[in-house]
Parts: structure tokens; sequence; C-alpha cells
């Protein structure tokens, strides 16, 4: 019988709306076998979550969705099978933290200025005094009457050119992927498909990665067409990276996007994790 993998999904110790306790129920729940946490910028959910799955008999994978700023724009990299006590990764989530924190109080006040007071304490009670994100700031303003969804929020307000705008400082490509190496982890493009970036920039990240000990491409995402999968493939192929499989679940009030639905790894790819059992 082939194992059902679920290899990227947030929970509430970043932008997710279940517990990690809670979300290795629903992966379980859902027929996962193995199962990862990759909360965005932290490990504060790895040890509960890690707990819940080996009670319910569910391998789990602790892993990280870190955020880096190359070229200008922002790309997520995750890392699976990384030692969250790792000293350089902490130290470098410490400085990402920093970052959000100030980044959070700018939103709040460019928000302000736009005539919407008070954002920032709102989000800041929708993150539970954990890490802060716009998705905090999505629900708080869709609460507040400003939009009526949390995609309608991005699109009038935390994207490029709009009031709640700041632009990204993250991490730099080698630090991160230097990082979760030194954790004994594999770095992975995630959602490639999701980046605005032409076929050459995308294939430049790609080379960069790669050159700096990137192993792997995130082929089959919960936010990938099956076009992109196809797309994603044969840019994996291209540069002999491994395959990865994540569905980016943040909720089950998103029910376009399950925990363990994703599209097999197409032929002629090495799955990421091919040495893991
Ligand atoms: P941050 O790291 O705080 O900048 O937030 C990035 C997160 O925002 C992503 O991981 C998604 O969860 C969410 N997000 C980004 N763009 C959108 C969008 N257009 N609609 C809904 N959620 C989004
Ligand atoms: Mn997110
Ligand atoms: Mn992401
Ligand atoms: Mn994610």
């Amino acid at each position: 019988m082939s194992l059902i993998y679920d290899l990227h999904a947030h929970s509430t110790a970043s932008d997710g709306t279940l517990s990690p306790a809670e979300l290795m129920q629903h992966a379980h729940a859902a027929g996962v076998n193995v199962m990862a946490l990759t909360d965005h910028d932290t490990t504060a959910g790895i040890a509960e979550a890690r707990d819940t799955a080996t009670q319910l008999g569910m391998e789990f994978i602790p892993g990280i969705e870190l955020s880096v700023t190359w070229d200008n724009r922002t790309v997520h990299i995750v890392g699976l099978g990384i030692d969250e006590n790792s000293e350089p990764i902490q130290a470098g989530i410490k400085k990402l933290m920093e970052f959000r924190q100030w980044r959070a109080e700018e939103i709040g006040r460019r928000l302000e200025k736009a005539g919407y007071p008070d954002m920032y304490e709102k989000a800041k009670a929708y993150s539970n005094g954990r890490l802060i994100g716009r998705v905090h700031f999505a629900r708080a303003l869709v609460a507040a009457g400003h939009a009526d969804t949390v995609g309608a929020v991005f699109k009038k307000f935390l994207v490029g050119g709009k009031p709640g705008f700041v632009p990204g400082a993250w991490a730099e490509l080698g630090d991160v992927v230097k990082w979760i190496r030194e954790a004994g982890g594999r770095a992975i493009i995630a959602h490639p498909a999701r980046y605005d970036m032409t076929r050459t920039k995308l294939r430049q990240l790609i080379a960069d990665f790669k050159e700096l000990g990137g192993e792997g491409f995130e082929v089959c995402s919960g936010s990938h067409s099956k076009d992109d999968v196809n797309t994603m493939a044969q840019h994996a192929r291209d540069f002999d990276l491994l395959a990865s499989a994540g569905s980016d679940f943040h909720g089950p009030e998103n029910p376009w996007v399950n925990l363990g639905q994703l599209a097999p790894i197409p032929q002629g790819l090495k799955p990421v994790w091919h040495d893991w059992h």
C-alpha cells in the first residue's frame, strides 16, 4: 500500500486556524500516514504536533516554511526533517520574528493613516500573542466590516500598491538553505507556481537555490492546477530536484484545500521521501 503524504500545513502557531494537535487529528482522520507541520517562521507548534501524531500512530515530519526575500520578492522555502533545537535556525527565526513584529506595527500605522484605526491591536488579538501575519490583519479587517472575505482584504489592503502593504525584508535565500541543512533538514521551494514570476525568473531562482544547496521542489501543492503540476514537474526534472507534495492547508474554512488530497508525483521524479523509510 502506498502511503499518503502531506508535507506542508499550518497551525495556530502561525496563520492556521487549528491548533497543532487539532491539525494532526484532522490529518489522521483524512487518512494521512506521513504528516509535516510547516508553520511560517516558527517551530513553536512542533512539540505538540509530534506528541499528537505519535499518539495517533502517524509518522510526523518536523518542518517550517521560512520567508525569504530574493530579487526583491517574497519566496517561501519549506524545510523538512529539521531538528527544531538547532541553534542557527533558531537564531534565524528570531531575526525573522523581529521583522514580522516591526512590519505588523507598520501595517497598523499605514492602515491608520488610510482611515482604518486600531487594526494592529485587533490583528494581534487574532494572533493570540503568537506570530503575527497578514492573515491576522485580514481576519480583523473582515470582522470590522471593511471587506467580505480574507481574499478580498488581501486585494484591497495588503498587496503591492495597497494602503496596508509593507515590502518584505525577510531572510537571504542562502542563509535559509544553510539553516535548514545545518538543522539536518531538506530545503524545498514552496508552491512554485504561485509566484508572480516569468518562466525565466523562476528558473533563475531554481538555479540559485540549487547552487546554494537546495534539494527539493513542491511539485504537488494544494494551490497548483493540473497544468501547474506538469509544468513544475518539468522544472524539477530539468534541475534534478526532489519532488515534494503538500496541501498548504490553513484550516477547514477553506474547503477547496484538504489534507492529504494531492496529485501523485509525476513520472520520472524522485520524491523527497525516497530515503525516509
Ligand atoms: P505573511 O507571511 O504574513 O506575509 O502572510 C503570507 C500568508 O498570507 C500566506 O501564507 C497565506 O496564508 C496568506 N495569503 C497570501 N496571499 C493571500 C491571498 N491573496 N488570499 C488569502 N490569503 C493569502
Ligand atoms: Mn499562510
Ligand atoms: Mn507559502
Ligand atoms: Mn504555507
